[in-house]
């Protein structure tokens, strides 16, 4: 054995605590830590691969003293970009264990962490109240979940064509129209990766001032598009203002109109754990395939994302992975093998299962209800001050705003201001073709006194 691989076999367990102490520093220190490392980050790209190794415990001296004080915050509870969840305790003790035990959840047979998967995603149907006949999966993230529901409506369209895509391909096949009021930039991502192409996108009106399809205009690109199958991509949570889609309405023209319906329901799902919220979503059973992240408002440590199907079978049409040393593919739900785009996967559902049996129903509604009452207080600070404006109703848990009369500059510059004084972290956007600035409150530790720290931030350095 290579020295070093035998000295750390011997010191297996002070490595180990050594990490567990770098762990405690770092999320003791998020309070008092910059919201987001610095930019730039002024790193080589290139640095010479050692003969010898250093062993583990001078790696992980070099990491803690050269480069984590270059990390991100934003496990923290001030870090509102993009839309970010932290890790509760028992997730992200889970997430440790699962590098530990290193299981591959394939299938069920030689381990329960395939069973456990099962556990987890039928517990989170359960918190968000979906329908028992759907199964589900854990990927890496909303993009991959945003994938398999396109992959799996071009089987379905396939079939409606007389086809079978996943044996044949798409060679020859009519292209597909994918009808959206406001699809996620992964959405495309997703089209371009299963084979159906960016363009397949025709962008249906919003309603005034909303970011929610208007039902209507669907209809009549449905009634346009003829009897030929097409897909519809349905929001459940945008980005920028949190706005639904209406789910009822468009489970409604189902009935006249043949389109695969999936949801990408990425964080603004999460908001059925509370059950005030849930009307949001009215109509969702309707749904084909539908979209959830955990690492966002889930709070468990990145990465993984559920996405549910009511087509088990179609999923395993489509990822069906046949070998002299396998099973059949059967549709199991939790022969995962079969199911996902990954053969070989993490334990992803571990983190997941331990976070839902920790805190329950109760504790996943009180951090969306914690976290929609923390938007509505930055809302009223931001409103009551005269030189700052809304730039959109707060819906939940993000907040869209600027300062008043300031161009693309000056919002870009006190974003960065922020960014720079590390008191908080917001991500810049465009809302209605106008630039803004935007905090996604998505942390399961944010409270009042956090958007009391970042508004007195944003007004100090607006005053500067
Ligand atoms: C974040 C997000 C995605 C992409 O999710 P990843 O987990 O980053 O892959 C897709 N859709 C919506 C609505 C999102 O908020």
């Amino acid at each position: 054995m290579h020295p070093h691989l035998k000295e750390d076999l011997s010191a297996f367990d002070a490595i180990l605590d050594r990490a567990r102490s770098m762990a405690v520093d770092y999320l003791s220190s998020l309070d008092s830590r910059p919201a987001a490392a610095s930019q730039p980050v002024d790193l080589p790209a290139h640095i010479a691969l050692p003969e010898g190794g250093e062993g583990a415990q001078a790696v992980l001296q070099r990491f803690e003293r050269d480069y984590s004080p270059l990390l991100s915050g934003s496990p923290g509870s001030r870090y509102f970009g993009f839309v970010t969840g932290g890790g509760t305790p028992a997730s992200l003790a889970a997430d440790w264990l699962v590098s530990a035990y290193d299981q591959n959840t394939q299938r069920n047979g030689d381990t329960c962490a395939a069973t456990i998967e099962l556990q987890a995603v039928d517990m989170l149907r359960q918190l968000l109240g979906w329908p028992a006949e759907w199964t589900g999966v854990c990927v890496t993230g909303a993009t991959m979940a945003n994938y398999v529901g396109m992959a799996l409506a071009r089987q379905w369209i396939g079939h409606e064509h007389g086809r079978d895509v996943a044996a044949d391909g798409l060679h020859g096949m009519p292209a597909t129209a994918v009808f959206s009021g406001s699809a996620h930039s992964s959405t495309l991502k997703a089209l371009s990766m299963a084979g159906l192409g960016r363009n397949a996108i025709r962008q249906v009106p919003q309603l005034r001032g909303r970011e929610a399809l208007d039902v209507d205009a669907l209809e009549d690109a449905l009634r346009e598009h003829g009897d030929r199958p097409s897909i519809v991509v349905a929001s459940a949570g945008t980005v920028n203002t949190v706005d639904f889609d209406d789910l009822a309405a468009i489970a409604r023209l189902k009935q006249r109109y043949r389109f695969w319906l999936h949801v990408d329901a990425a964080f603004g799902g999460v908001a059925a754990a509370s059950p005030r919220r849930r009307a949001l979503m009215a109509g969702i059973e309707a749904a084909d395939s539908v979209t959830v992240d955990a690492h966002k408002w889930l709070n468990v440590p990145y990465d993984c994302a559920v996405v549910f199907t009511a087509h088990l079978p179609l999923q395993v049409e489509v990822f069906q992975n046949h070998s002299a040393y396998l099973p059949p593919p059967e549709p199991l739900p939790d022969h995962y093998l079969h199911l996902t785009p990954e053969n070989s996967r993490r334990f992803r559902a571990l983190p997941l299962w331990m976070g839902l049996l920790a805190y329950g129903r109760e504790g996943y509604a009180e951090v969306v209800e914690r976290n929609c009452a923390a938007a509505r207080h930055l809302g009223e600070l931001i409103a009551a001050d005269a030189r700052f404006r809304l730039a959109a109703p707060v819906r939940l848990n993000v907040v869209c705003f600027a300062p008043v009369g300031a161009d693309a500059n000056a919002i870009a510059n006190l974003q960065r201001a922020l960014h720079r004084d590390g008191t908080a972290y917001m991500s810049p956007s465009v809302l209605n073709g106008e630039p803004i600035l935007r905090a996604a409150i998505c942390n399961w530790r944010t409270t009042d006194a956090d958007i009391d720290r970042t508004f007195a931030a944003l007004q100090r350095l607006l005053s500067n």
